[in-house]
């Protein structure tokens, strides 16, 4: 496929075809004098568009939201959902637009501005984001998919001086998503709290027809039941969203705000708010200032996934009458998320295959991180050291220096039973354990530049989240410990 310019995108928008109360046809509201301050020149491989597309004032207006996707069906989808385990009624998009759907080299990709203005699901909010929580999504989705883990997907970054009121007065900023598919877990949820099935039922049609066809295939011994795509299909989320839970847990990220409605029907991490990848390691990390319960703490959000799942179980059960068939299901969740768990930290360890006995040797080093705040990041990525006759470098990460070497020394045992190769056991480790992540300060330093304009750190970022397992000369401050004024930090659900 050649690469196209934005006029010659052969955009859709098939959301645009379900039954009109499942979205509000609307025009975005662009800012004022808006600037482009980052474009994203993979994404743009995703939908065919070619790098120099991205210069053009064509490209700006459309993602600035001054002028429509040529093709599209702009848009704002209503959802409901639960927040922090309580019922909150009707969300939607409160400051999200839809521009349409283009067919890609690999598959469609749906456009979604955020940040565009106010909708009929804006309830108390302005409709707009600022421009620091836009950079932090906007690098925390490509560097989440640096990482291998399945995330939404960001195109542009489009700046401007529109004040925004928040805890002070900060800058509006348009972010452009890219997605398969923005349905959340909350858009199920919206129709069976009015106990509208036919609804339902059109949007579980319409999520299986598109993302998950092979949920048609009834099972063995259930073929004449009619019920068995929406079994299937609660099967598929469940799988995908336990996997999507391991990726979490083994890069040290935290999400911050596991609601429902920002639970992704396709099992991709979906609305980065106050997320953070841990720096020191607390098994009940809690990124986000908001949450002073620690509802969505790090070590509960496995669990708290599988809670979600029984919201998605339960709104699937108004098409569905047998319970047991879901709860079944549903109770596929802890082996589906243990096994690749297990899988992914005996990877970190440098282990060839994970062994029961394993579990102490990983609940140890966990337990030996959290008691002495280890950096989670260069914990794992110094492991590997270890094998190369530098153990300082890991053991210098814990106060406890003794304690820290006699757990490698078990670690180092338990590899010797593999009998492998040093060279191969390090290669493993150090294709799993990063060295780069979007640590909060990493992110702070870029939105400061950019509020001055600057994208040179962004770029920066971009360019070592994208391969965040190689080692970049001349970077070694992107994979240090963070400043002490890091732990200064804080993020909240203000965005
Ligand atoms: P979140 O938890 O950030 O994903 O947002 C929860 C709900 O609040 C969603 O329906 C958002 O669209 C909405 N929302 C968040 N911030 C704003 C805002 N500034 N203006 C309008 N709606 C918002
Ligand atoms: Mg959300």
């Amino acid at each position: 496929m050649n690469a196209l310019s934005l006029t010659e995108l052969q955009a859709v928008n098939s959301f645009a075809a379900l039954p009109a109360a499942f979205y509000t046809r609307l025009e975005p509201q662009g800012l004022n004098n808006p600037r482009l301050l980052h474009a994203n020149a993979d994404a743009a491989a995703l939908i065919g568009l070619a790098p120099d597309a991205l210069s053009t004032p064509e490209f700006l207006s459309v993602f600035s939201g001054a002028q429509p996707l040529p093709g599209g069906d702009t848009l704002a989808a209503v959802y409901s959902g639960h927040q922090f385990g309580i019922w909150a009624g009707q969300l939607g998009d409160g400051r999200a637009h839809l521009l349409g759907e283009v067919q890609g080299p690999q598959g469609g990709w749906e456009l979604q501005l955020k940040g565009s203005g106010m909708t009929p699901y804006s309830r108390m909010g302005d409709g707009r984001a600022v421009l620091r929580s836009s950079v932090r999504e906007y690098l925390a989705s490509e560097a989440m998919h640096g990482l291998g883990v399945p995330t939404t997907r960001a195109l542009a970054l489009v700046v401007s001086d529109d004040p925004v009121m928040r805890e002070t007065v900060e800058t509006a900023a348009i972010v452009t998503r890219m997605s398969p598919s923005f349905v959340r877990f909350g858009s199920f949820e919206h129709w069976s709290s009015r106990r509208q099935p036919d609804m339902l039922k059109t949007l579980a049609d319409y999520v299986i027809d598109r993302y998950y066809p092979e949920c048609r295939e009834t099972a063995v011994g259930e073929s004449g039941n009619e019920t068995a795509p929406y079994i299937n299909l609660l099967r598929a989320v469940t799988r995908r969203t336990a996997l999507l839970m391991a990726d979490w847990q083994a890069v040290g990220f935290c999400h911050g705000v596991m609601n429902t409605d920002n639970m992704s029907i396709l099992g991709l991490t979906l609305d980065y708010g106050p997320y953070g990848f841990m720096d020191g390691f607390r098994l009940g990390h809690v990124c986000n200032h908001s949450d002073s319960e620690g509802r969505y703490s790090w070590n509960r959000q496995p669990s708290v996934a599988l809670w979600n799942l029984y919201r998605l179980g339960g709104s699937l059960h108004m098409l569905v009458q047998d319970v047991e068939a879901l709860r079944a299901v549903l109770d596929e969740f802890e082996a589906v998320f243990t096994r690749a768990f297990h899988d992914k930290m005996g990877a970190k360890l440098g282990l060839a295959a994970w062994q029961p006995a394993d579990e102490a040797l990983l609940d140890d080093l966990l337990k030996l991180m959290d008691a002495n705040g280890a950096d989670f990041t260069l914990t794992w990525r110094r492991l590997a050291n270890a094998l190369q006759g530098q153990r300082r470098t890991f053991e210098d990460l814990f106060i406890d220096r003794t304690a820290a070497a006699d757990w490698l020394d078990r670690l180092l045992a338990r590899q010797a039973q593999d009998g492998r190769p040093a060279p191969e056991v390090i290669a493993g480790m150090n294709a799993v354990n990063p060295v780069y992540v979007l640590r909060n300060h990493l992110a702070e330093e870029a939105i400061r530049a950019a509020k001055t304009g600057d994208a040179g750190e962004i770029d920066t970022l971009m360019k070592l989240l994208r391969n965040p397992y190689v080692e970049q000369d001349g970077y070694e401050r992107y994979a240090a410990l963070p400043p002490d004024w890091a732990g200064g930090i804080e993020v909240s659900c203000s965005s």
